[in-house]
């Protein structure tokens, strides 16, 4: 018996990655960072094989080295790295690590020597967003250093990439920038004799909508969780999470009665409330009290005050809602049921940080569905 849950259907991880696969003659990687972005790493990473990725993409080497102990074989790669961290673990793992700077290529060489195995590597150019990669300043150099890495046998450049700003506001005109930028970089990489077998920039949003910047492999996150990264658009994915709970108790309070703490919401006549056992420790933000959507008692409700760390409230008037009723947060919105960008909305974020959120410790994942699983 669970009190509260938050279900994931792999099916639907599987389908949304065969959705991106169909629409594209490159690799597909699937982002599975940040527990799959709250979903489950081990479980989503199989669903998503089952869907015809090739490649799991993650951000740091611990992440990466995650997915070997649990068995996967194929291609990973980790793309963030402080200095000093054990790179020959993932060397020795057979994991692909991204370099962004002559240090890291050193850093790469010594980890690739001591690892006694070549080192898989992925340079990065930054092509605008100023986060990772080399600035255009820095890539010559980068370049020779990898090229004479490369020469010696201690590294093999398999991969040059970049990040995009906003593919995610299709028409954006630093998309075309970008591309520019990146086209020239890899122009730059070939009078080094650097020519990657994978050439990536494609996010999500530009794996749907520019396949003009697929290149030889896309690095999907939140679609292959069936969340849409653009605005108003679905391509068809749908949702793999599902967040609820079941009341823990209901009471009928007066009219003027304030609810929750500092009494931010007044209830406007004699009501029923009902406590929903899920609070900000779940992933609840609490930027959406008395605003984030609650299905209960087969209607859409409002959180009434503040989000605790526990728990929230809603008001349900006099409809028959009582103890042990499943109050959703958020799911794939079949019926106008709430949905992580409903969620989104109220709390001034993304959808990406809802559902992440939602991997808290306390909560456990109950997945539905057979894509991936053992036969
Ligand atoms: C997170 C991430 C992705 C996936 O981005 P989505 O917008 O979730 O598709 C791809 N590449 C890099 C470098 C990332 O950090």
């Amino acid at each position: 018996m669970w009190q509260a849950e938050v279900r994931i259907d792999l099916d639907a991880i599987r389908d949304n990655v065969a959705l991106m696969r169909a629409g594209t003659t490159a690799e597909v990687m699937a982002v599975v960072k940040g527990d799959g972005y709250g979903h489950g790493m081990l479980p989503c990473a199989r669903a998503a094989l089952a869907g015809g990725a090739t490649w799991l993409g993650v951000a740091t080497l611990e992440e990466g080295l995650g997915l070997r102990r649990a068995g996967f074989e194929v291609p990973v790669l980790a793309w963030l790295h402080s200095p000093g961290m054990p790179l020959h673990e993932g060397v020795a793992a057979g994991i692909d690590l991204s370099a962004s700077t002559e240090r890291l290529v050193d850093e790469l060489v010594t980890g690739a020597r001591r690892a006694e195995r070549q080192a898989r590597v992925h340079l990065k150019l930054d092509t605008g967003l100023s986060r990772g990669g080399a600035t255009a300043d820095e890539w010559p150099s980068v370049l020779e250093a990898a090229a004479k890495a490369q020469a010696d046998g201690d590294i093999d450049v398999v991969g040059v990439w970049s990040h995009f700003i906003s593919s995610d506001v299709p028409g954006d005109e630093t998309i075309d920038h970008q591309l520019a930028a990146f086209a020239d970089g890899l122009a730059v990489a070939e009078r080094f004799g650097i020519t990657p077998r994978y050439r990536h920039i494609a996010n999500s949003a530009a794996t749907l909508t520019r396949p003009d910047a697929h290149y030889d492999l896309v690095r999907p996150g939140i679609a292959v969780y069936g969340l849409s990264p653009v605005a108003g658009q679905t391509f068809g994915l749908r949702p793999a999470m599902t967040a609820h709970a079941r009341v823990a108790q209901t009471k009928r309070v007066p009219a003027g009665q304030g609810v929750s703490y500092g009494h931010t919401y007044h209830t406007e006549r004699e009501t029923t409330l009902a406590l929903v056992p899920l609070g900000y420790a779940d992933g609840v933000p609490r930027a959406a009290s008395n605003a984030g959507p609650v299905q209960l008692g087969g209607k859409r409700r409002t959180v009434a005050g503040r989000v605790c760390m526990d728990q929230i409230v809603v008001d349900v008037g006099d409809d028959d809602v009582s103890a042990g009723d499943v109050a959703t947060l958020f799911g794939p919105g079949d019926d106008g049921g709430p949905t992580a960008d409903d969620w989104a909305a109220v709390a001034g974020t993304i959808n990406y940080e809802i559902v992440t959120r939602f991997g808290s410790a306390r909560v456990p994942r109950h997945y539905d569905g057979t894509a991936g699983t053992p036969a």
